[in-house]
């Protein structure tokens, strides 16, 4: 049998499974690791406070055969209390985990990565200005588009890639956007276009004010790329109306 070790973890998602298991999710720095919380439903169990989603922690984890390891044991870090007790933090926190989940299938190593979740998650409890909903919204929109940078995918959108022109279409197969005489692809904005630029390259929580038409335009922008890229669809702000 496989040696058990110690390591940093976020619990992306957990599930129950049988009696009283959960399958829990983790995003380590070494990667997507997969493990069984024996018992972690019964209310006598510690260990079940402990693998709340967006809870980092230091797991002990046995390897076992095939994909499923087994945790025996969770130390919090950082509970994650204070995002979990408001609905509107945890919405958006929901789809940045959602983000990762899909975007980042493979048990790759990736340190970047796993400070970006755990610098993300901490930002979603703090001030995120006068409308909570749209800083977390715009906090969420920051996260992804560095989610996709992080793949590969960074959207090139601050001015038309041609000719330097004012941006009015986002080809999301080239990953780049264009004035009209340079380029075809989805209508962007050059306000839109120079916000998600800035989102991109600005501290995650530096620009969190972005009027309700541009959180969509930016929204569309990223399920765009990630369906484009990736093969998969972001349910992001799919919900939110446009303005
Ligand atoms: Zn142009």
């Amino acid at each position: 049998m496989a040696t058990a070790y110690a390591a940093e973890a976020i619990v992306l998602r957990s599930f129950r499974t049988g009696e009283a298991d959960r399958v829990v999710h983790l995003l380590t720095p070494a990667g997507r690791v997969n493990v069984i919380a024996k018992g972690a439903r019964k209310t006598t169990a510690k260990m079940g406070a402990r693998l709340e989603p967006m809870t980092r922690i230091e797991a002990m984890i046995q390897p076992g055969k095939g994909d499923l390891s087994t945790i025996t044991g969770a130390h919090v870090l950082w509970s994650g209390d204070d995002l979990r007790r408001d609905p509107v933090r945890v919405l958006a926190a929901t789809g940045g985990i959602e983000a990762i989940v899909r975007l980042f299938p493979e048990p790759e190593p990736d340190q970047r990565l796993f400070d970006g979740l755990a610098r993300y998650l901490v930002a979603m409890t703090e001030p995120l200005g006068d409308d909570l909903r749209a800083g977390a919204e715009v906090l969420t929109l920051a996260f992804v588009l560095k989610l996709l940078a992080l793949a590969g995918w960074r959207p090139e959108v601050a001015a038309c890639v041609g000719c330097g022109g004012a941006v009015e279409v986002y080809d999301a197969a080239a990953g780049c956007a264009f004035c009209g005489a340079c380029g075809s692809g989805m209508p962007l904005d050059q306000a839109s276009a120079t916000a998600a630029a800035r989102l991109i390259s600005e501290p995650l929580g530096a620009l969190l004010t972005l009027p309700a038409g541009q959180r969509t335009a930016i929204a569309r922008l990223c399920r765009a790329t990630a369906e484009e890229h990736g093969g998969v669809r972001l349910s992001l702000l799919a919900q939110s109306p446009r303005g």
